[in-house]
């Protein structure tokens, strides 16, 4: 059959594994099969060009450095719960007077943008880390800063230093906000205190952290806070080319009765305008209408903002990245070959996670200089016993790193922070929550569950040593 297509064998037995039809070369296959893709070799043939166009967007194109130019930094707010996050995130919107010279209630759209000494700040409005980290999972960094909020009056709380190491390990700055400074029981140095614990040490004490004392209640510390944030960015040179198809993530997406699919994405590259084809995860279509934040209608949108879009066929994912693309056509195959690609390639990442039966074959293929690993434990005694241990075990060639260690059962958390960083889990005297066992059975994430804790370390040593580079 490929003979007289004229094409490959192998197209074919990719399509047919595509379907779940494992076959070979040399197999024969009946004639109902084999119409079936002949009528659709049209479609294939352009379906397999999109993948290579799917692969060349993900990788992480070079850009010409002459072509960047600065963006706007895309901060999210993270932090215990009952911490203030919501409070702080209206707070900020509430200081920018543009929302109510543009007629009031700010629009909804899942992030805003505020304004700051004539400067540009992109927020997401979902507080906590778990979207955040959702993201990740899927490949996607949403977020230059995190405003890391704690409560003056509570300290550092167990999702303060959860979402700390999200924060680590996805590599991003974090700004401390010591919130409820209004609160009589307010205690700024014990925050600093407990935070330097963490490696967060303030500026004033000799550190690198930036440490804003505020009010989301009364307001106070906000414009210092916002200027932070633009001086955290302007060190870190946020660039992108705003000057190429867009591409960027959805933020959030749903069905509106009247409008139909409605979907928030947050250009991170080129600049999205009315009339592109674009598509979306699964979904696909020519954007119709933009709106920004305060509910405005524009016609474009360049690195670093957020828009609401009409257009597509059907609600994307939040956390899928969307791409512009030269045409309907080619955003529409694009979203085929997204569904189809789909399961393969989770299939694909799930092989590719962390795993200490097959660490020793990692390292040979990838050359994995890095242990990530979750600690959780029943008490804090011995989640410290394990982590000191651990730590123990590295050497010149393999670096153990603890990226989080906590009290309790394993969690949702654990598990995407697990997921997104390719790191094991380990639980001692603790199992996963119901939810925990599900999302590691399907990201693929090794959970390993022990009484001893000497067999815990026992195990790791014993997959690192098969991590040791053969030295000649
Ligand atoms: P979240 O769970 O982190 O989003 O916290 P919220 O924003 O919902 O705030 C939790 C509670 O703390 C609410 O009752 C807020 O009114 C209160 N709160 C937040 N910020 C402040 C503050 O700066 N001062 C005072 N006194 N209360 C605050």
């Amino acid at each position: 059959l490929a003979d007289k297509m004229k094409i490959v064998p192998s197209v074919i037995v990719k399509k047919l594994f595509m379907q779940g039809k494992i076959v070979t070369v040399n197999q024969e296959i009946d004639y109902d099969t084999a119409e079936e893709i002949a009528l659709e070799f049209d479609v294939l043939c352009e379906k397999e060009e999109v993948v290579d166009v799917i692969e060349e967007l993900l990788k992480e194109e070079e850009e010409d450095e002459k072509k960047m130019k600065k963006r706007p930094p895309v901060v999210c707010v993270m932090g215990h719960v009952d911490h203030g996050k919501t409070s702080l995130l209206d707070a900020i919107r509430h200081t920018n007077v543009i929302d109510r010279e543009a007629g009031g209630i700010t629009q909804h759209i899942g992030a805003s943008v505020v304004t700051v000494n004539g400067e540009k700040i992109t927020f997401l409005d979902t507080p906590g880390h778990e979207a955040f980290t959702a993201m990740r999972m899927r490949g996607a960094n949403s977020t230059d800063i995190a405003i890391l909020v704690v409560a003056a009056d509570d300290g550092v709380m167990p999702q303060t230093v959860e979402a700390i190491n999200h924060a680590k390990a996805a590599g991003i700055e974090i700004v401390v906000a010591i919130n409820k400074i209004d609160k009589p029981s307010a205690n700024i140095d014990r925050v600093k205190q407990e935070l330097s614990e963490y490696e967060l040490i303030p500026e004033d004490w000799g550190g690198s952290t930036i440490f804003v004392p505020v009010s989301a209640k009364t307001g106070e510390g906000i414009q210092d806070l916002m200027e932070m944030l633009l001086l955290t960015a302007e060190v870190s040179e946020l660039k992108a080319n705003p000057n190429r198809r867009a591409r960027g993530l959805v933020i959030e997406a749903q069905l509106d009765k009247g409008k139909g699919p409605v979907a928030t994405v947050l250009v991170q590259k080129g600049t999205l305008r009315i009339g592109d084809a674009i598509a979306a995860g699964s979904a696909y279509g020519k954007v119709r209408a933009m709106m920004d934040d305060k509910g405005r209608r524009v016609k474009e949108a360049g690195p670093s903002t957020p828009v609401e879009i009409l257009g597509l066929n059907d609600v994307p994912n939040a956390g899928e990245v969307f791409v512009g693309c030269k045409n309907d056509k080619d955003a529409r195959s694009f979203a085929e070959t997204f569904i189809s690609q789909n399961k393969a390639k989770l299939l694909e990442d799930t092989k590719g996670k962390l795993s200490l039966d097959d660490l020793f074959t990692q390292i040979k293929e990838g050359n994995l200089k890095e242990l990530n690993i979750v600690v959780k434990a029943d008490v804090q005694g011995s989640v410290e016993a394990i982590k000191q241990s651990l730590l123990k075990l590295s050497n010149e060639e393999v670096v153990v790193k603890i990226i989080h260690g906590g009290v309790g059962a394993i969690n949702e958390s654990d598990v995407s922070l697990a997921s997104a960083s390719n790191a094991i889990i380990i639980g001692f005297n603790v199992r996963p929550d119901a939810t925990a066992k599900e999302t590691a059975e399907r990201e693929g994430v090794d959970v390993r569950l022990y009484r001893v804790i000497y067999n815990a370390i026992e195990d790791v040593q014993a997959a690192m040593k098969g991590m040791l580079d053969p030295v000649f």
